[in-house]
C-alpha cells in the first residue's frame, strides 16, 4: 500500500510501469519466436524479471546462483509492462501451439 510503481516512457505506449526482460527476450519483440519464459515463482509482481531457455541453462550451470557471468548471459533490459505481456504472450502461444509446455 503507497508503495510507488515505477514507470518507463515507452516509445509505443507511454508512461507505463517498469519490467525486465533478458535481452533475448527483448529481441523475441521483433522476431516473434519463443525462447522459453522463465521467472522466480517466489516473485509476488504482475511482471516478474523474465528470462529465455538460454540464459536459464546459464543459471543452472551456475549451481542456480546469478552469478555475475549468468547475469552476463542475460543483459538485463528495462521495458514497458506492456510490452513485457506482449513478449510473454509470444512464449504462451507457442506453448499452445505446441500442445505442451516443453519450450
Ligand atoms: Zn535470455
Ligand atoms: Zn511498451
Amino acid at each position: 500500500m503507497g508503495e510507488s510503481q515505477a514507470t518507463v516512457e515507452c516509445t509505443t505506449h507511454g508512461a507505463q510501469p517498469e519490467a525486465f526482460l533478458c535481452k533475448h527476450l527483448m529481441g523475441t519483440l521483433d522476431t516473434g519466436t519463443a525462447i522459453g519464459f522463465h521467472w522466480s515463482s517466489a516473485s509476488t509482481s504482475e511482471t516478474p524479471d523474465a528470462w529465455c531457455n538460454t540464459c536459464e541453462e546459464a543459471r543452472v550451470k551456475a549451481g542456480g546462483e546469478w552469478t555475475e557471468e549468468a547475469m552476463e548471459t542475460v543483459g538485463v533490459k528495462l521495458i514497458c509492462a506492456t510490452c513485457y505481456r506482449r513478449a510473454k504472450r509470444i512464449w504462451l502461444d507457442a506453448r499452445t501451439a505446441d500442445g505442451l509446455g516443453a519450450l
